[in-house]
Formats: C-alpha cells, structure tokens, sequence
C-alpha cells in the first residue's frame, strides 16, 4: 500500500467507522453465530500475492461485523463498559504512526513525558492526594499500564520484593550475599496477599504471579458485600496463627459483582494495630468506579487514600471515554516499583537513565516496550475537557438511578438484591409462590434464583440487549449497567420493559 493508496482506504475507513457508531443501536447486540462460524469464511492459507483495500474491507464487512459483540451498542448493559471515543480513535491512530516502544526516555522522550504529565492531569482530574503526582516529594507518579491485571499484579511483586526486603535486612543480613538470597527465598512463599471475596480475580492471580499465598475475607449480603474491619481482622489474625506474613491487601472500590465500596476507613485502622499489619502494601482497585471521581460529588472518597494507601488504579477505559487499554496506575513511592523491577544490562544503558534524571517506564511495568497511550488520554482529556468527562459520568449515573427505580417500581415482580450505584443495579426475579415477599433482608431461595436465571438466558438469547448474571453470597442475581458514550434513557427503559415482559413470559411458563 503506498501512500496514495493508504490516503484513500484511511478515508473509506472512517467514512465505515463512522457509520458503524451510526448504526450500531440498531444491530442485534450479541451475535447470531456459532462457535467456529469464522474458519469456513476464511481462507486457510494467506495470499500468495497482496490484495486490494476494498476487497479486505469488504470482509470486515462481511465476515467480521456478523460476529461481533457490540460492545459500544446502547443495549450493551453486560460486565462493565468498555468505551471509546473519537479524539480516542484519533489518539490509537497517532500512536500506531509514531509506533515507538518508548521503553527508556531516550526511545522517545515525547512518548515518556507526555505520560508522565498526563498521569499528573489525571491524578488531578480524580482528585487524588498529591502524594501521586509526579511532582510529589515523596516521589509518587503515575504509570499506564496494559490492564488492571498487570496493574495489580505488578504491584504485588513490587510489594512482595519491598516486605522480604526489609524482613531479611531485620535479620541483619547484608545484601547481594548468598545468606540473604537464601533467607529471601525461604520467606517468599510465607506471604500472603489478602483482598475480600468479592474483590477481582486479578488479586488472586496477582499473587499466584508474585509466588505468594492468597487469602480472601468474607463479604456478605448483610454488610452489602462490603470488606468490612472486623472480618479482615480474622483474616489477619489466622495468618498469625499460621505463621503466615500478609504484605498486601488489595481493597477495592466498585467490586466487578456488585460495585460494593470497601470501608477504607475502618480497614485502615485495622492495619494499624499492629506493626506488622501496618507493613501491608495497601492497593486500591478502582477499575470502574474509580472513573466517577472526576465529578466533584465523589471526590470525598480520595481522602481516604491521603494516609496509609501506597497504590490506586483505575481504567479509564472502563468508564471514562478512552478506549482500550489506558489503565492508569498511581504509586505513592516509585523506588518501591523501581527497585523491584530495574534491571539493567549494559544495551539498556544510556547517559541519561545513568544521570537518573529521567524516568524510564520500562522499570514502571512487566513489559520492556511500551504503546504511545498518552496521547490517546490527552486527546479525550482535551476534546471533552474536565466538564465534559464530569457531565459524562453525571448523566450515566443518573440513567442508572432511572433503571433502580424502574425495578423498584415493580416490586410484585424483582427484588433489589445490593446497594445500586455507579450505573450498576443487581436484582433478582422474586418467586411469586413464596409466602413472605421480602422486605429488606434477602432470603436464598432456590425457586427465584431459578426464575432469574430463566429470564436472563431467555433475555441474552434473543440479542436484543446484553445482561449479566453472577451469584453472591448464593443468591443468583442479574446485573444491569449502561455506561457507555452511547447510553440513553430511551435504550435503559427498552432494557426494562424487556426484563418484565420475559420475566411475565417465564412466569407465565410460555
Ligand atoms: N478490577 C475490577 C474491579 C474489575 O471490575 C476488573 C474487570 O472488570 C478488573 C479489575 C480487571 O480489569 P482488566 O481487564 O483491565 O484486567
């Protein structure tokens, strides 16, 4: 493809991106396909010899939008949204045409201090204590990073390195010795990361990557599936006993079931009552919801992250406009990350990573090379501005409310089963047999959770929007959110009316 050729087929492109967006409402928003529907359309072999745009894009057309997901549909109201927007698409396509693995300062410096500016301006927008900023005298800073998989895994292994570290240095120990080396591996597999039961599965994952244990404190219904002080205080307390050394404590801030919040304050003051639970790496996982505290009525929650918080991640590609991936994260000392991860053989070596003036990223993250994803989040920063990024939130959160009361409204039929909040509300389909219809406490009930999950299957189906279901604390539950760019109150009532008339279907044993 030269670059007339590109010139004309980057115009067809986005004349069918833009019809996409266009149009998306009205496609079916799960698809209509099999599992391996693909293979047969596809040749098995590549072409001997290159083919025309038209014809490629003619197979997107085709071939590849037929087994799409719609994940930026209206009437997508599964898992969490995942958005994009178009100063984002923008952003994706500069970075593709910059394409520098910008791993050390000097592979790019505009791709580093770009980043490095950038996570300040999000650090602010969310309100975060200045021991984030980059500028922070405790050096803090901010990193993007692939996932908030790799976000908490990564500072699990920067935790398990900084608590063997200092368990090994008490001993007396000198480092860069085979004593030490010998006494640091005999404890490793003595740690424990904790996080509560509702917390994603990235914490447990992270441990297993960090090649630690993992325990989880126990959430229930009556506290809101909320991590609460006196149930992680058990926890901790069994590690004693088994002679076990917490070194993180993942707590989360809009849980993946639920968006239950974890009670910060209390957990915090648990920690400190003893002086090795005050050694705990504490992480905040604020993958979705932390996208609201760009709008001021949230902001409160980030007090709690001034004292006693040593990293906070989120994904702005979640809720707040930029597509994937743009998962920040924030640490409050960045030699903990560093001095986990730097590892420098001489080709990695340049004067100014020697000077130690300049950050280099590669020592931030898992990965050596890096996407450009500073720009994308610059190009949305900019193009909705912070009142734009607030309004967003505002009106989806209010489309979330409109949806709680709907199904309030028809108490004869569903039940509130957790605290709705942040777009999301959980519920179920009551058993229209049972004697007592609840009020307050939910009850297991076999014959509701067996209903519910008939109308879900039924719903998701039939395609026209897309729901999901979870279990918590063993009641089986449906899950609706409408957070993307698209959302509207018009295709939230549709979801509604939806829900009652398959919930009337079942009922009625059509
Ligand atoms: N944490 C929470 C609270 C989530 O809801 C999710 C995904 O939905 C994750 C972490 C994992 O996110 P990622 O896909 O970026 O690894």
């Amino acid at each position: 493809m030269d670059r007339e050729q590109f010139r004309t087929a980057a115009h067809s492109a986005i004349d069918d991106i833009v019809n996409y967006f266009d149009t998306v409402p009205e496609r079916r928003v799960l698809p209509a396909v099999d599992p391996g529907y693909l293979r047969p359309l596809i040749p098995e072999n590549p072409p001997a010899e290159g083919e025309a745009w038209a014809q490629i894009q003619e197979d997107v057309d085709s071939k590849i939008k037929p087994g799409l997901t719609h994940w930026q549909s209206p009437n997508f109201m599964a898992y969490y949204p995942a958005s994009v927007t178009y100063p984002s698409l923008l952003g994706e396509m500069y970075s593709a045409a910059f394409t520098a693995p910008a791993f050390n300062w000097l592979c790019s410096p505009a791709c580093t201090e770009l980043e490095t500016i950038v996570m300040d301006w999000v650090a602010r927008a969310l309100a975060l204590p200045e021991c984030f900023l980059s500028t922070s005298e405790n050096r803090g800073g901010g990193v993007i990073q692939n996932s908030a998989s790799d976000a908490i895994a990564t500072m699990m292994v920067a935790a398990r390195e900084r608590r063997v570290r200092e368990l090994v240095l008490a001993e007396g120990l000198q480092e860069d010795t085979m004593e030490y080396e010998e006494r640091k591996m005999d404890l490793q597999p003595r740690l424990v990361a904790i996080a509560s039961d509702q917390t994603h599965s990235s914490a447990a994952k992270g441990a297993l990557i960090a090649g630690t244990r993992f325990r989880s404190v126990t959430t229930g219904l009556e506290n809101n599936m909320e991590m609460t002080a006196s149930h992680l205080r058990e926890v901790l307390e069994q590690c004693d006993r088994d002679r076990l050394t917490p070194y993180h404590l993942t707590m989360t801030f809009g849980t993946t079931n639920t968006c239950s919040v974890d009670r910060f304050a209390e957990i915090k003051a648990v920690l400190q009552e003893k002086p090795a639970w005050q050694r705990i790496w504490v992480h905040v996982d604020a993958a979705y919801a932390g996208a609201s505290l760009v709008a001021d009525e949230w902001q409160y929650i980030t007090k709690d992250f001034t004292e006693g918080v040593d990293s906070f991640n989120m994904n702005m590609h979640k809720w707040l406009l930029v597509n994937f991936d743009a998962s920040v994260l924030f640490v409050r000392n960045r030699l903990d990350l560093t001095n986990a991860l730097d590892i420098t053989p001489t080709y990695l070596r340049n004067p100014y990573s020697d000077m130690g003036t300049v950050i280099d990223y590669r020592n931030w993250s898992i990965s050596l090379g890096r996407r450009f994803r500073a720009l994308k989040i610059w190009f949305v920063m900019r193009s909705y501005g912070l009142n734009g990024m607030k309004a967003h939130i505002r009106k989806t959160i209010e489309l979330g409310n409109v949806f709680a009361d709907l199904v309030r409204g028809r108490s004869d039929l569903f039940e509130i089963v957790t605290k709705p909040g942040f777009c999301l509300t959980v519920f179920r389909i009551k058993d229209p047999q049972a004697s007592r219809l609840s009020e307050g406490a939910i009850e297991k009930d076999g014959v509701a959770d067996s209903i519910t999950k008939k109308v879900y299957e039924l719903i998701n189906s039939r395609g026209e929007i897309f729901i999901t279901s979870t279990v918590i604390d063993g009641v089986y539950v449906i899950r609706v959110v409408s957070a993307n760019p698209m959302a509207e109150e018009k295709y939230v009532r549709n979801a509604f009316e939806i829900i009652v008339r398959t919930t009337d279907e079942v009922l009625q044993g059509k």
